[in-house]
């Protein structure tokens, strides 16, 4: 049984290598709900439905998020209303959300939705898609403008704004969901996807006892930088680290990492830092991990899988 971490692009393109090398093993994913929002009334998991999404073959491969080949006419139409159009959601998507949504009005939790959402999308059974808690966890960015939603930041505002803090609301009374520190402890491996480390990683690690977890774990746990060229291929990795004063590199991530890892992998790219991560006390591994494909992913990941 191998138990993943992760947030919502990095992460699935890496996941949907590793689940065409893992054969029938058990994959469990936890996944980042600090990016959830909810926006005109929907409950928006972007990070869960990104990996549902791609694991089950439907993810607009273009944009790495949303289902491929979605329009957008009804969010068009929401403008009619006055309300937030913002935020990317497609006419084939919306379904995801009014599910989501009409589930958490019947009491259901985020765990029985993402697992009603994987089943729907024909998720296979070796692998488990489990949001990191049950309780309501916003991730906010306090910025030269203001404080706001990081959707906010990332969507709306294009990550223009200058970060100055990262806060992670109810990450506090965040309890782990059912089965969380089980499925690390228990776990032959645990990965740390190639997923931004303050605001995909960071509130994962923050939830109550997952730190620990992963600190006294049997596990080897790896993690694949999501730097190339000391650069994020994407996202505002770099823009966090930096407003939050942390050097933008991949041996600053494996410093974040270090308490808890056991192997940082790192890009060919980025392999003058191996001498500064083996420093820590902690093995490196540099490879390609450029996925642009699907083909590069699973070779990244049949890396990953002969280390473990
Ligand atoms: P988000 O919530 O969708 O931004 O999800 P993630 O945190 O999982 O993804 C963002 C991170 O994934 C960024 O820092 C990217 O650099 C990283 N990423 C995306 N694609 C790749 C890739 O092909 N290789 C590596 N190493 N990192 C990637």
């Amino acid at each position: 049984m191998i138990t993943a971490l992760g947030g919502g692009v990095g992460a699935a393109k890496f996941l949907e290598g590793l689940c065409s090398v893992i054969g029938d093993e058990q994959l469990n994913v936890i996944v980042n709900t600090g990016d959830d929002i909810c926006l005109n009334g929907l409950n928006i998991s972007p990070d869960i439905d990104t990996v549902i999404y791609r694991l089950s073959g439907v993810i607009d491969r273009n944009k790495g998020w949303g289902l491929d080949g979605d329009t957008f006419n009804s969010l068009n139409s929401l403008e009619r209303f006055g309300l937030d159009t913002w935020f990317n959601i497609g006419d084939k998507d919306i379904a995801t959300h009014i599910y989501r949504t009409y589930l958490r009005g019947k009491g259901h939790t985020p765990t029985e939705i993402t697992s009603k959402i994987s089943e729907a999308f024909n998720i296979p059974q070796n692998i488990k898609i489990i949001p990191m808690t049950d309780q309501d966890v916003e991730t906010w960015i306090q910025t030269n403008e203001g404080e706001m939603h990081f959707q906010e930041y990332l969507v709306k505002r294009r990550m223009v704004p200058q970060v100055c803090r990262v806060t992670i609301r109810g990450i506090n009374h965040a309890s782990p969901a059912p089965g969380v520190i089980d499925l690390i402890k228990n776990a032959r491996a645990v990965i740390i996807c190639p997923s931004n480390p303050i605001i995909s990683i960071g509130p994962i690690v923050q939830v109550r006892g997952v730190r620990d977890a992963l600190k006294n774990t049997q596990a080897k746990v790896v993690a694949i930088s999501p730097l190339v060229g000391g650069m994020p291929l994407k996202g505002p990795a770099d823009r966090l680290m930096r407003g939050l004063g942390l050097e933008v590199s991949s041996a600053q991530i494996a410093r974040l990492y270090s308490d808890f890892l056991d192997t940082m992998v790192i890009d060919i790219e980025d392999g003058h830092e191996n001498q500064e991560i083996a420093d820590l006390g902690l093995k490196t591994l540099v490879v390609d991990t450029v996925m642009s494909d699907s083909k590069k992913a699973a070779t990244l990941a049949s890396f990953v899988f002969e280390l473990i």
